[in-house]
């Protein structure tokens, strides 16, 4: 049993952990979790998380930017692979003060990094000069 003080409402901790490497869900930042679950909670949906923490060896494996917020267990990716649930987890995103999302063909991230951009949403084919 890890302790740590980490928490979510919703969703199971070990969802945020790099595939490497159990209970990595430790190095994630509580901000971004909270966000998750306000997320949910205002939209009525449970996500499917697919990328939280990543180690920096899976972080290169999966193609992730160098410095990516997912290393620091800043970012979140959920899966997002309709029109209508884009939109609904794009409004409650801006109303939540998320500044920071990154729009996917099948999955939207959202980090809470302090020093990238702000204000921003890049997508697919925008390359990642703001991620
Ligand atoms: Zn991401």
């Amino acid at each position: 049993m890890i302790m740590s003080d980490l928490h979510s409402k919703y969703y199971n901790l070990n969802a945020f952990d790099s595939p490497d490497l159990p209970n990595s869900y430790i190095n994630m930042n509580q901000k971004v979790i909270d966000v998750l679950d306000n997320l949910t909670e205002l939209s009525g949906i449970h996500f499917m998380v697919n990328s939280g923490y990543r180690t920096l060896e899976h972080n290169m494996l999966v193609g992730g930017i160098v410095n990516s917020e997912h290393t620091k267990g800043n970012a979140i990716d959920i899966h997002v692979s309709d029109a209508a649930t884009r939109y609904i987890v794009i409004k409650n995103l801006l109303l939540l003060n998320v500044s920071r999302i990154g729009v996917y063909n099948l999955f939207i991230h959202f980090d809470v990094s302090s020093v990238k951009p702000q204000n921003v949403i890049w997508h697919s084919l925008s390359g990642f000069q703001y991620a």
